[in-house]
């Protein structure tokens, strides 16, 4: 897919989403595989990894969605930290280069966020309103279903069925999907090489190839997927690699 670079229009952004956040109230997450029924157990352990996470045999080395194959998982996260710092790097380089660009094309989504900056091109803050609780981090750690090790390349906001979705950032949709892992997934590209990823969607409210603002509500969270609780996986990706969104959302 070719990017379009795009940019703000004032004409076009308004709010319009009512942006009260009472109802982000903490949720309940299920934390081992004996939350699940029977049923959800077999369907789950059947579907192997998801493709942003990595997986490691009993001695440590990566065996599948590695950044190279056979590595450890300290080297993994060390690529990973690598990753993101050049994404930092970028976004640096960004800030002081920023110049305003032309909208190449017809935006589909408009801003309806207010608290994500009309002008935001990097993907900096969370995808929803509020300060919902962080369930799982990004890093290593034992998955909840399958305990096994592996890496989180991701952060899962724990956010019940329906809450808005907003893109942090102007962009273009890469892709809409569904699998047996992500659930309902979106994905959308930005500037300087970034994409951001959202799993476990009740449903996408955008197309594919859509131009769409900053504080754009692209989706409703849902629980598909992979996901023994309703929650949203949010991921980063500097080009085709999966970074630690951390510092983005505190920015
Ligand atoms: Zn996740």
């Amino acid at each position: 897919m070719v990017y379009l670079p795009i940019v703000a229009n004032a004409a076009v952004l308004s709010g319009q989403e009512n942006t009260n956040n009472s109802f982000l109230s903490a949720q309940t997450f299920p934390k081992t595989v004996n939350d699940l029924s029977f049923t959800e157990r077999v369907e789950l352990l059947k579907d192997g990894y998801a493709p942003w996470e990595s997986e490691y045999d009993n001695n440590g080395n990566c065996v599948s969605n590695c950044a190279y194959v056979g590595i450890t998982i300290e080297k993994e996260l060390d690529v990973l930290q690598r990753n993101t710092e050049i994404a930092n790097i970028r976004v640096q380089d960004y800030k002081i280069k920023y110049q305003p660009a032309q909208i190449l094309g017809k935006v589909r989504c408009y801003q309806s966020n207010n608290a994500i900056p009309s002008n935001q091109t990097i993907p900096f803050g969370e995808p929803l309103i509020g300060n919902p609780n962080i369930v799982s981090g990004y890093g290593k750690r034992i998955h909840p279903i399958t305990k096994k090790l592996e890496v989180h390349k991701g952060i899962d906001f724990s956010v019940p069925n329906d809450t808005n979705i907003y893109s942090p950032a102007r962009g273009i949709v890469d892709t809409v999907w569904t699998d047996s892992t992500c659930g309902n997934g979106l994905r959308i590209q930005h500037e300087k090489g970034f994409s951001t990823l959202y799993c476990h969607l009740d449903k996408s409210l955008v197309k594919k190839g859509d131009l769409i603002e900053p504080g754009c509500l692209i989706a409703k969270s849902g629980n598909t997927g992979r996901s023994t609780g309703p929650h949203l996986h949010y991921g980063i990706y500097l080009d085709k690699n999966l970074i630690d969104p951390t510092g983005f959302i505190n920015q």
